[in-house]
């Protein structure tokens, strides 16, 4: 079969032919009808610490598709079924994990589980296999082009807002910083879940539009005057919660200067910014969170608030040869919304 794989640290991703998988015991083997493309790719890709026995790798741990084989001992799922996976594989038996939260497991990496496509074989392939059924999520009626990002552009945006809703009352402010895959689907979430009035940063215009139209009350260029002029919108209070989509030295700079007192600070961008925490860095009473994925329990939450129609991903979408432009362009910072390829469309 057709995979894309990272092959080499620092090099673009390479399409390359593989043999076809098949499930073992406990494992479900999917055919990929659409997969997304995430930015932390692009920050695994050029990562030099990345441990070489991982490479090979194929791509793609935003994954949807149709179930083609299953395992011994599998059941609860049927042949063509269409289902979503959730990424953030654990040990399934852990505190955490029994709590749905496999994104904190305690034991993963000792004991070398890996999400797709970020370890283990990911799902920019013609098939992926998943390693237990509890991993995937039937769409029921959802478009799995539309919905796959929901699995981490939305589940994970939806998980960093969770925490700060109790301080989202009307009157207050979320700081959106980064209007890309994730940071457009975290306006809706916070439009769908809360009053509060939601400012858009990005250091793109075009990104600034899809902010409004996704429901951004106000835009602002993310520059060096930025933090101000959140400040001013605010009538000095600064922002109830500020989410960082781009966690880099200059947006956390950022977000530590327009935080109003009490606010949280969650850093989801893995842009290699820190924010410095102790008495008098930060004003009083500020929350600073870096948050991982979303729990199982979170990404069936978010399915139900697209088939509710509360939010809605915007798509790019990439035919299985265009995969590796995918990337350029994300790369570029020319995609708007998310990129999703699907491998088995000879139409896309
Ligand atoms: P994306 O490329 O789709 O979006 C990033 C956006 O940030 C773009 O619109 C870009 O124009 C904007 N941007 C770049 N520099 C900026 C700046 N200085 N100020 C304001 N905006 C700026 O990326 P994505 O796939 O949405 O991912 C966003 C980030 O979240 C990435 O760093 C990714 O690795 C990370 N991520 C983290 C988790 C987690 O669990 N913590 C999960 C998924 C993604
Ligand atoms: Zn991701
Ligand atoms: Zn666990």
């Amino acid at each position: 079969m057709k995979a894309l794989q990272f092959r080499a640290i620092g090099a673009a991703p390479e399409v390359v032919t593989v043999p076809d998988p098949e499930p073992g015991p406990g494992q479900v083997l999917l055919r990929v009808t659409a997969a997304g493309v995430c930015h932390s790719d692009i920050a695994v890709m050029s990562d030099p610490e990345v441990p070489s026995e991982l490479l090979p790798l194929t791509l793609g741990h935003e994954g949807a598709g149709t179930v083609a084989a299953l395992g011994d001992g599998v059941t609860g799922l049927g042949i063509g079924d269409s289902v979503v996976v959730y990424g953030a594989w654990g040990c399934g038996t852990c505190p955490a994990c029994a709590a749905g939260k496999e994104n904190y497991c305690a034991h993963a990496s000792e004991l070398g589980i890996h999400p797709p496509g970020l370890g283990a074989p990911g799902a920019i392939a013609e098939y992926v296999i998943v390693d237990d059924v509890r991993h995937l999520v039937p769409l029921d009626g959802l478009d799995p082009v539309r919905c796959v990002p929901l699995t981490d552009a939305g589940l994970t945006p939806y998980h960093a807002i969770k925490r700060s809703l109790r301080k989202l009352v009307p009157g207050s402010t979320a700081l959106v910083i980064g209007v890309g895959g994730l940071g457009h689907v975290a306006i809706q979430l916070l439009r769908a879940l809360t009053p509060a009035r939601v400012i858009a940063l990005d250091v793109g215009e075009d990104k600034l539009a899809l902010a409004r139209s996704v429901g951004a009350h106000e835009t602002v260029i993310s520059d060096g005057r930025a933090a101000s002029r959140v400040r001013e919108l605010t009538d000095g209070r600064g922002a109830t919660a500020v989410l960082d989509f781009v966690g880099a030295p200059p947006t956390t700079a950022t977000a530590g200067a327009c935080v109003a007192m009490e606010g949280d600070v969650t850093i989801v961008g893995l842009g290699g910014g820190t924010l410095p925490v102790g008495f008098g860095a930060l004003p009083y009473g500020v929350n600073v969170m870096s948050p991982y994925w979303g729990s199982r329990g979170e990404l069936i939450e978010v399915l139900d608030l697209a088939r509710a129609g509360s939010i809605e991903v915007h798509v790019e979408t990439y035919s299985f040869d265009e995969a590796p432009l995918a990337y350029e362009r994300l790369r570029a910072g020319k995609v708007n919304g998310r990129a999703v390829i699907l491998p088995n469309d000879e139409q896309a």
